[in-house]
Order: structure tokens, then sequence, then C-alpha cells
């Protein structure tokens, strides 16, 4: 990192070269601990100073080795993501925590375990649904978490540490929140490319670290003068990871701010805080039970109900994206998904009557997760522009 590099420079540096500062603290002595997704509860690698670090893919790279583990018609992102461990850009990785987030991840980690070695890995198992039972074996696979990590490290979580490191990671979420507040002016005040940027940084540096440039970030962006020009969209993007900012620039364009997002590298993992229950784990049982919203988990507009009404249902799942849309006064929708998502798929026909009966103009697009992808998504958001017509 260049010396006294501060705030949007330093995320983008960190964002350009994701492990250096991993290397960097790997060689200090301590452990980085390898995650593919925001189900995996970070508070407890902090809590015992094991620096978390996201497995992300790499739709610049093309799949050469992942043919050995997964068949072609299968989440792309997951495919790189093993692609790129197999070919040993991972290798500083002292462990690997993964969770049942969805079937193909499950899939994915389960080959990864099999054909990559680390000192230590654990899969995290997550209910599906949200019914009687749920809670009770979640809570039983955070404690089995808790003592493999800490069988791993030698250390004991005590809950004053973790209690320490769920403060540090709510911090983390409060600060995320007010950073996504600066795209609320028109126009606003970060954007989208600059957002995804930063939110890659933290998912590559311990929290504290990230919690730093986050205050740095948002300072400096709040006086800035050479922020994102005033552009006739204002779009809010649902879907999978979005990861590289090439891939956003293609739709923000000259014609579109991205002021919001609802999708699993952007606001997701941020969007509520882990309670401070009096046993600990019953609040990050909670958190990654009940509140993280992707949709892999079936839930009931009421518990009990065997008879849903349509509109209540995707109120009670989609609502919060219905206050987004509100609150940073969108005014078209992109729901984006790599191909072969089971659950976003499965979700958007749902979300997309949603956001009819929002009225707000809204598209479906789909790509392979490539960079070749990128240019006929360009034509086709570019259809959609053409469409909803400049902001009134
Ligand atoms: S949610 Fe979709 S994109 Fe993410 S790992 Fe699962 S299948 Fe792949």
């Amino acid at each position: 990192m260049t010396q006294g590099s501060k705030g949007l420079a330093k995320a983008k540096e960190v964002y350009e070269d994701r492990s250096r500062r991993a290397k960097e603290l790997k060689a200090e002595g301590r452990k980085i601990i390898g995650y593919p997704c925001i189900y995996v509860p970070l508070e407890m690698m902090t809590a015992l100073d094991l620096v978390p670090y996201r497995i992300y893919g790499d739709m610049r790279e093309p799949i050469t080795e992942a043919d050995r583990g997964l068949q072609t018609a299968f989440c792309a992102i997951m495919r790189s993501c093993l692609d790129l461990g197999l070919k040993g850009k991972y290798d500083f990785l002292d462990g690997f925590v993964a969770a049942h987030s969805c079937d193909p991840q499950e899939k994915a980690v389960r080959v990864w375990a099999s054909l990559i070695e680390h000192p230590y890995t654990h899969f995290l198992d997550v209910p599906g649904t949200l019914q009687a039972g749920s809670w009770e074996y979640f809570k039983g696979q955070l404690t089995a978490l808790k003592k493999t990590l800490e069988s791993f490290t030698g250390k004991i979580i005590t809950q004053t540490r973790l209690r320490e490191a769920i403060e540090a990671h709510n911090l983390q979420r409060a600060l995320v929140r007010e950073l996504y507040d600066l795209r609320k002016p028109d126009p606003p005040l970060i954007s989208g490319a600059e957002t995804l940027q930063v939110i890659k940084a933290l998912t590559s540096i311990p929290v504290e670290e990230g919690n730093e440039l986050l205050r740095q970030v948002i300072t400096e962006v709040k006086k800035r003068k050479n922020g994102p020009q005033k552009k006739p969209a204002r779009l809010l993007v649902w879907g999978n990871t979005m990861d590289d900012i090439a891939h956003v620039e293609t739709i923000e364009g000259d014609e579109a701010n991205i002021v919001m997002d609802d999708h699993c590298g952007g606001s997701r993992a941020y969007r509520t805080d882990v309670e401070l229950t009096e046993d600990l784990l019953d609040g990050l049982t909670d958190y990654y039970l009940v509140k993280l919203i992707p949709p892999r988990t079936f839930r009931v507009a009421v518990l009990g109900e065997t008879k849903k009404d349509w509109a209540a249902d995707l109120e009670s799942r989609f609502g919060y994206i219905g206050e987004y849309i509100k609150g940073w006064d969108v005014n078209g929708v992109i729901m984006q998904l790599v191909r072969y998502c089971d659950p976003h798929g499965f979700e958007q026909p749902a979300i997309k009557d949603y956001f009819d009966s929002l009225g707000i103009p809204n598209t479906y697009l789909e790509h392979d997760y490539s960079e070749g992808a990128l240019a006929p998504l360009r034509t086709r958001v570019q259809g959609f522009l053409e469409v909803i017509g400049p902001k009134a």
C-alpha cells in the first residue's frame, strides 16, 4: 500500500491488490481465513484475531481448471472461485470457512475441500426455512464453528472478545449505511463503481482497518468536488454478487448512476446489526439465520399460514427494497443474475411482480460472469434506459 494513501485512493489500492495486506499480516504471524459468502460469521474470527478474507471469483480470468470438479452448467461465480483456488491464487489462506448459503455453493465448497488443502476447514450448515427447530439447529451449527475455531487457534472465544468483535462489525455496518446515504443526493456523492471498490476493500482487510478506511472515505466524499455527474437514470441493482467495477461501470455508463443495490457484494451484509444479546450466540443466530435476506431462505408471510396473500407476501419479503426505491429516489431497477444462479433465478419472477406492483420500470439481465459478457450487457442496459427515459 502506498505510504500515506487514504480514503478512496486507499480503497482503490486495496481493490487492485487485494491480497497484499493479508499477506503482510500473515508475515506478521496473523492467520488468514477465506470465506466465500456473507453467511459466514466473521465476528467469531475477529474475536480470535484471525483475519477474514472473502474469496471472490474473477470474471476476467478464463475458467480452465474448474472443470476438474464442477460441470459447465453451474454457477459461474463458484466455478471461477474454484478455478482460482486450483490455480493457487488463494494458497496464502490458513483456513477456509464456508456456509450452505445455496446448493451450488455447498457443492462447490465440498469440491474445494476435496481438492485444495488448508490447515483448517469448516462447513456451516444453514437451514433453508424458518420453521420451528431451525433456530436451535443453526445455533448448534454456530456452537460447532466456535469449537473448531477455538481448537484451530488454541484460544477461547470469550464473551468479552466476542462482544467487542460484534461491536466492531456493527460499527462497520453502520458506517457502510452512512456511506450509502451519500448516494441519496442527485447527483450521488459517490458512484456505484467507487462504492463497490470500497466494499471489496473492506472484505480484504481486518475490520478495524476497514472501519478507519470507511471513516476516511466518508469524510472525503462529503467534501469532494469531483463526484459523479448528474445523469438521467438513478438505478437500483438487485441480484447476486457483483465484484468487478467494470461490471458496474458497464451499467452506469454516461446515462446512469447506480444509487442503490441489493446484492451480496454490496449492501446486503450491512443492512442491519447483530443484536447484543445476553448469550451472544443468540444475536448471531438471529442475524445470520433471520436478518440476512438473500433469497436462499424460504419465508412465509405469517408463520403457520397455509395460504398466502400474494401482495402481503411480496411486501413482507421485499418491502425493504421498496424503502430503498423511495429513499434513494430510484427510477429504474436492473435485476442482474449470473447464469445458473438457482436461488436468485427462482426469486426473480416474484421480485419482478413486486417491482411491477410499485410501478417501477425494471429489466432482467443474465450474464455468464466473463469479461466478454460486458459489451452485450451494455447494449441491453442502453435499451432499458431508452425505455425508462430521463428522470422526471
Ligand atoms: S447465490 Fe447464486 S451466484 Fe451466489 S453462489 Fe449461489 S448460485 Fe452462485
